[in-house]
């Protein structure tokens, strides 16, 4: 099987997870999925094939030079985005794509336009792999199988490229967050990881925010509004004082890049009691718990004015930024990023505005950044793959295993 081929069978299964149903995996297609890609990579004669309950399915190329290596692992997820269905998917192959409007859908009037998505325009002349407009494609993440896989088989074809133990990890429920939860990294036992799950060509990735949950209760005291002077304290109001206190262009809609950010996500109020709840992000360690400080800083400044009591603050955090872990290995970076570029792709680093698996199996014990895997409008009905990224993916994944074995 082809690369292609590969990708255009993954899609077939409908391994789209649930936010809902609390067990791992989310959903019984990604088992169904998982228990196909086994059968694969043992036709394919890999070693140390293991499928545990969970739906975590490891597998091993093993070394084909006696020189010491340290074993490294490329790893991507089986499932697709809660947002959009990814059953019967029906890709199109777009060949030579010539820049102008794609029709995935003639009855619905569904297009793909580099109007509203000019990145189509950096993919002129390539093939394209898009869908049929009713679903999501399953290019995230399933491109990232599929050049994991394709280049495993390519190292296995080509035995004078010398390479150290590969361990390949595909990992269910990536889309709602629970990805790396039930990861049992001992098992995996990499001295690094990839993911291959990022989006275009060059994309690597290893920076992501930091991340705390803040939830403040403002306690009031309703009495009858005909009777209340100096003695109604209406927690609607000391909450709405709360808000007002925080800088309010320190907001999601008003920072990008390495900004961080206040987000007020819901309020609940009522005179008697109103209940707050934010995310707090930062990509600096120190700046983000300088935001957190922040936050207790103007509850306590609510209770000197109100009385002790009126504002209880519950916070928590909910995950760090992986440069931490990565800053002291940074030669897995270096690595990648020559990669690339024998590979022919120019790196773009870029920082994540959000979490990654990748930084929760950081924070485990497993330093894993995130490589592209291809694949562009992720969630949607105009995700679309272009075969030569997929390529590229693929050759980086080759070259990395090549590298590390000639150092
Ligand atoms: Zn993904």
């Amino acid at each position: 099987m082809t690369l292609v081929e590969r990708f255009l069978k993954y899609v077939t299964f409908d391994t789209q997870s649930s936010e809902l149903t609390g067990i791992t995996p989310s959903t019984p297609g990604q088992m169904v999925f998982a228990e196909y890609l086994k059968t694969e990579l043992e036709a394919l004669k890999l070693e140390d094939i293991t499928l545990d309950e969970y739906g975590y399915l490891f597998a091993t190329l093993p070394a084909n030079t006696d020189k010491k290596l340290p074993t490294i692992g490329f790893i991507a997820h089986m499932d697709t985005s809660p947002d959009m269905s990814g059953k019967n998917v029906k890709p199109q192959i777009i060949k030579e794509y010539d820049g102008g409007d794609i029709v995935l859908n003639k009855e619905n009037k569904i297009v793909l336009s580099p109007v509203q998505f000019p990145e189509l325009l950096d993919h002129k002349s390539e093939d394209l792999i898009v869908t049929d407009g009713n679903t999501l494609l399953g290019a995230d993440d399933k491109a990232g199988i599929a050049e994991i896989i394709s280049a495993i088989v390519y190292l296995k074809e080509h035995p004078e490229i010398k390479h150290g133990k590969i361990r390949i990890g595909f990992n269910p429920d990536e889309e709602i967050g629970e990805g790396a939860h039930k990861f049992n990294v001992e098992q995996f036992a990499c001295d690094w990881a990839y993911t291959m799950d990022g989006g275009e060509v060059g994309e690597l990735e290893f920076e992501n925010f930091n991340a705390a949950s803040a939830k403040i209760t403002f306690k009031g005291r309703n009495v009858h509004p005909g009777y209340a002077k100096n003695k109604m304290i209406n927690s609607i109001r000391v909450a709405n004082q709360f808000i007002d206190m925080l800088p309010e262009c320190e907001a999601p809609e008003h920072t990008e890049s390495y900004e961080g950010f206040y987000h007020l996500i819901g309020i609940q109020g009522e005179v008697e009691q109103t209940t707050v709840s934010y995310i707090i992000r930062d990509h600096d360690r120190v700046k983000f718990e300088n935001r957190k400080k922040e936050v207790e800083r103007i509850v306590k400044y609510i209770n000197e004015k109100y009385g002790e009591g009126t504002a209880t603050l519950e916070l928590r955090d909910q995950y760090y930024n992986m440069r931490e872990k990565i800053e002291p290995v940074m030669h897995i970076i270096d690595i990648a990023f020559d990669a690339m570029k024998l590979a022919g792709v120019e790196p773009k680093v870029k920082a994540i505005r959000g979490g990654t698996d990748g930084a929760q199996l950081s924070f485990k014990g497993l330093p894993c950044p995130n490589i592209f895997a291809g694949g562009l409008n992720f969630h949607g009905r105009y995700e679309f793959v272009p075969i030569q990224s997929m390529e590229k993916a693929m050759n980086v994944i080759i070259k990395i295993a090549e590298l590390i074995a000639n150092k």
